[in-house]
């Protein structure tokens, strides 16, 4: 394939700035070029965030993110266009914030954060705070997220056990289930650590069912996506005290509208689908687009290819 002109999607902007990736990459042998949706025609490639129809007339497109369920799959085959994702680089960084809910919820650090705006000096209830050496987490997805959350908390002493389709067993996880077991295995969990893609077979994988067969004071994190989850059945899950609390960065619909009753629960945490948040996006990203436009030019097959 001839990439003869390759563009920064603006859209990027959403979790860096354009320029700098443009930057990154501005020793490679085919010119770089931030544009907007309207600019794209004039590039055989983009590197984007959003998806627009006008990427069907180009060679290859690279999504910023690992999660792809947006892009028009089958129109991409039709269209012969190469689709590629950003998985492989958000181990580390997922793997830090859902370490960061954890700690929150145990050390009661949310509940801080929650009476230092209004100025009370609050302490927790005596038998609120704990500790996580010696507790158990089941993490659905087993692929980079549930790898970097399972590095990440087997760091602080947590028991990590893992839901994948096989459930063939993967380094860093104690135990792995297959997904038709996946209530057998959240059973005895403290905290349950949705990392899938969302597909067909993990739309409302989480719903009633899922958060009935989770212990009552277990808690819940989605760093997925928000349509795994059944969010009517989480809230009625957490109205209903059947779970203790969640930490949540995807959801049914994003941003989160300010009516959902999420935003009002004590034992709550949302992050703005920022999981995977850090300043070096750009150069992780970077490397992957890199490695791709070497491998076009020698004619080789890409790296993260979709379709
Ligand atoms: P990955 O491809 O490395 O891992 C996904 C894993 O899920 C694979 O091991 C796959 O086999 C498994 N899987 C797929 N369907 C399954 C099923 N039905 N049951 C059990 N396992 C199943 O991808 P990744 O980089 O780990 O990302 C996973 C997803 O997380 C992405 O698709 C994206 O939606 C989401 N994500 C969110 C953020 C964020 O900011 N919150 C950041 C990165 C990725």
């Amino acid at each position: 394939r001839e990439i003869a002109l390759l563009g920064i999607h603006d859209s990027v902007g959403g979790v860096f700035p354009p320029t700098e990736l443009a930057d990154e990459l501005a020793d490679l042998p085919v010119p770089v070029e931030v544009v907007d949706t309207d600019g794209t025609d004039t590039c055989d490639a983009v590197v984007t965030r959003k998806y627009d129809d006008s990427f069907l007339e180009l060679e290859w497109v690279h999504s910023i993110q690992a999660g792809v369920d947006r892009f028009p799959f089958d129109e991409f085959e039709a269209n012969d266009v190469i689709l590629t994702n950003s998985t492989g680089i958000h181990d580390r960084t997922v793997g830090e914030t859902v370490a960061g809910y954890l700690l929150a919820f145990s050390r009661r650090l949310h509940t801080a954060i929650a009476a230092q705006q209004d100025r009370r000096w609050e302490r927790p209830e005596w038998d609120e705070a704990f500790t996580l050496p010696g507790k158990t987490a089941c993490v659905l997805g087993t692929g980079t997220l549930g790898s970097g959350v399972a590095d990440t908390l087997g760091s602080l002493g947590v028991h990590v056990t893992g839901v994948r389709r096989s459930g063939d067993p993967v380094p860093g996880f104690e135990a792995v289930f297959p997904t038709e077991d996946r209530h057998a295995a959240v059973a005895d969990a403290d905290f349950v650590i949705v990392t899938l893609p969302l597909t067909d077979d993990t739309h409302h994988l989480a719903d009633a069912e899922f958060f009935d067969a989770m212990r009552d004071d277990a808690y819940f994190v989605n760093v997925g996506r928000g349509s795994i989850v059944d969010e009517s059945a989480l809230v009625d899950a957490l109205e209903s005290d059947s779970i203790e609390g969640a930490g949540l960065d995807v959801f049914e619909t994003e941003p989160l509208p300010a009516e959902s009753p999420l935003w009002e629960m004590d034992e709550v945490i949302i992050t703005p689908h920022c999981a995977a948040f850090t300043v070096d996006y750009f150069r992780d990203v970077g490397g992957l687009v890199r490695e791709n436009v070497e491998r076009l030019a020698a004619d080789e097959s890409v790296v993260n290819r979709v379709i």
